[in-house]
Order: structure tokens, then sequence, then C-alpha cells
């Protein structure tokens, strides 16, 4: 029989690595796990094509798929909390908002190499054969809800993980062990959340349709990082100044006034204009000039196109008539997806003034998708056009 590993041993070596939450608890299957297929059944993961890969559903139902023998999971918490800017720069119109957790480093770049690092002490330690298996929010398992079970927090209504000692700005990790431990923490409350719904109105897109349920189709996080490509036209108008992720349903949390500030000075922003950039300057990036920016920063992920698409609809949600000589240049973009949301933010700016540009575009495109979004988009300047006359 294996000799369990000390715990307190393993807290006392996460903290000297820098890690604020540590938990530990068995590697019992999720008891979310019947949420999270109803939320594939509906749809709800949108283009998350990976969240319901049968392999993936497979390892979510037994941890033994990804680590066989695993008997643990190390759950781990990292603060990112770092300044409470002053929402007259994050809501100002003509700059784009970015959610708190990108203001700064890679947080991955940041954690990984810490959680590996805990990994191969833990080894050495326990004298284990296997190196433990470390995941930091990239892995196949149910991270929130084996969190909770860990003790690290309860999961609110926004879905977040929630500590009542320090909100929700914190990164989640885990290690994966055949290690058994002499001391298991008690999983943490269900919910803490009460009759309280601030998160659920403050969604600006009702991505949250009922309390735990979060609507990835309609989530602005989603629509701004992970959609690669043409954002619905019902949507564009919900998005405000957001350009990368939205933290909304965090910010309003009565819990957020606990936030710890992080002790990780990557994680706070080099400048106030690196939590909230100025849209005229994100919509002159080039590929190149986008690379020396974000390069290391979670921006990288949505990329140069991306971040320009969403810039071009959060000038027009914020009525930024300065951006139209910008955004006519973006009309001969290399980027399709580009062009076809400039187009979109010159017809809400400029109106039926933009017609004749938009209509010069419309031709020259080669590509469909492009050009059927800006027939749309004259299609509705025509019927505004009508309609005012
Ligand atoms: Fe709604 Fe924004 Fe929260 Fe998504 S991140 S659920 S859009 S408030
Ligand atoms: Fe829960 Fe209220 Fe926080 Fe939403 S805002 S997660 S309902 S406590």
């Amino acid at each position: 029989m294996t000799t369990p590993f000390a715990s307190a041993r393993l807290r006392e070596h996460a903290r000297a690595l820098g890690f604020n939450l540590i938990g530990v608890t068995p590697a019992a299957p999720s008891p979310h796990l019947a949420a999270y297929f109803r939320w594939l059944d509906l749809g709800q993961h949108a283009e998350l094509g990976y969240m319901a890969r049968p392999d993936r559903q497979a390892r979510r139902r037994d941890l033994n798929v990804i680590l066989p023998g695993v008997r643990s999971l190390v759950m781990v918490g990292l603060d990112y909390h770092t300044l409470r800017l002053p929402p007259a720069l994050l809501d100002d119109p003509a700059r784009g908002r970015i959610a708190a957790y990108a203001w700064g480093q890679d947080y991955h770049a940041v954690m990984l190499p810490r959680l590996q690092a805990l990994g191969a002490w833990l080894q050495a330690a326990s004298g284990s054969p296997a190196r433990p298996r470390a995941y930091v929010d990239t892995g196949p398992l149910l991270e929130r809800s084996h969190a909770q079970q860990a003790g690290l927090g309860f999961i609110g209504k926004n879905t977040m993980l929630i500590n009542p000692r320090r909100g929700s700005d914190f990164f989640l990790g885990e290690l994966l062990t055949e290690l058994v431990f002499d001391d298991y923490d008690q999983p943490a409350p269900a919910s803490l959340c009460g009759t309280c719904t601030r998160c659920l109105t403050a969604c600006p897109t009702g991505a949250l349709p009922q309390p735990y349920v979060l609507d990835a189709r309609r989530c602005i996080s989603y629509l701004t990082i992970e959609q690669r490509g043409w954002i619905e036209r019902e949507l564009r108008p919900l998005l405000g100044n957001w350009v990368f992720g939205c933290d909304l349903c965090q910010v309003v949390c009565p819990w957020q006034r606990f936030a710890i500030q992080s002790q990780e000075t990557g994680f706070f922003p080099l400048s106030a204009a690196r939590a909230a950039p100025p849209l005229a300057h994100l919509l002159a990036l080039s590929q190149e000039a986008f690379r020396r920016e974000f390069a290391g920063t979670p921006l990288e992920r949505a990329g140069r196109d991306q971040l320009v698409r969403n810039a071009s609809l959060a000038a027009a949600n914020g009525g930024q008539a300065d951006c139209v000589p910008l955004l006519e240049n973006l009309l001969a973009d290399a980027s399709p997806i580009v062009r076809g949301h400039a187009a979109y933010a010159l017809g809400r700016l400029a109106g039926p003034a933009a017609s004749a540009r938009l209509e010069a575009g419309r031709e020259r495109e080669g590509e469909a998708a492009a050009r059927a979004d800006m027939e749309a988009t004259l299609r509705e300047l025509r019927g505004a056009w009508l309609g005012e006359k």
C-alpha cells in the first residue's frame, strides 16, 4: 500500500512557488458532469468544438482516461487582480476595453513552468516513479468543478469560481497525480450567491440566460477571442467597446470587493492604455505592429485581424466618427473579415454618405462572405435612408 504524502508539505512548497490558493481532492468524477452534458446538448458551447469531442467527453467522465491510475488532483490558484482603473477610462467610447486578466503577460507562460516545477518537486519528494501531469486551463477536465471540490471556492451564477476571501480574479491550474495524500480538503459550498442576480442583469448580451449557465454563443468573451470569423450582425451592437474578452459579470459581483492585489508584476498593465487602448491606435495596427506590441500577452491568441475586427465594431458602437478615415483604409485590408466588419462600421458611422465607398468596396470584393456582409450593410443603409424620407 502507498504511504500517503503529507499535504502540508505540498502546500508549503506550492506557496513558496507563489501560488495563492492550493487544494487537494480525490480524483473523483466531477459533480457537474450532468450540467456539462446538458450544456453540450443545447449547443451552448458554440464553435468550441473541442469541448464536445468524444475523447474529451470520455476524459471528463473518467480522469483515468487522462492519466491511468490517477488518485488525486492538486488544484492551485494565482491572483491576477492588479489595478482598479476608473470607469471613465474603461468606458471611454474612444477606447477599446480589454478584460482585466489580459492586461499583462500571458498567464500560461507564468503559471505552467511553476506548476511543472511543483510536479517535479512532488515526484522527487515522494519518490514516485511518475511525474504528475500539469495543466493550466487547457486541461481536458472540468477545472472549476474540481477546484470547488478542492475547496478553492464556489461556482457563482456567472459560472466563475469565486473564493469568498478574494473574489474571482485568479487563474486556475492543476496537477493530476497517482499519489494519495494524508489530508484532503473539504469541498467549498456549492454556491454563496443567495438571492443576488447582479451578473445576470449586467450581461449585455444575455449570455447568462439562467443562473450557472453560460451560453458561449452570446458571450462577448467568446465572440471577441474564440470566434474566428463573422460576428452575427444582431450581436454586433451589443459588444459595446470590448475588443478582447469581457469581465462585466465579474466586475459587478459583490465578492469582488475582496479581490487581493496580485504579487505578479507581469500581470500589471505597462500603462493604462494597455487596459483600454485608443480605438484609432488599434484600427491602424499592421501585423508587424501588432506583434511588436502584443507578443507574449493573451491578445496573441486573437491575432491582429480579430483585434482590428473587434475595434471596428467598438468604433461603430461608440459613434467614433473620427475613425471613419481609418475604417475607409481598412476596406482595402488583406483580411476579408476586417474588410467586412470595417464596412459595417462605416455604414453605421457615416450612414448613407458612405454608400458610394461601400458600393465600390462591394464591387471590388472577391471573397463571398465579405461581399455578402457588405451587401447586408448596403441593404440596411438603403432601408435607413428610405425610412428617413
Ligand atoms: Fe456576459 Fe460578458 Fe460575462 Fe460573457 S463575460 S457572460 S458577455 S458579462
Ligand atoms: Fe453570484 Fe451575485 Fe456574484 Fe452573480 S454577481 S456570481 S449572482 S454573487
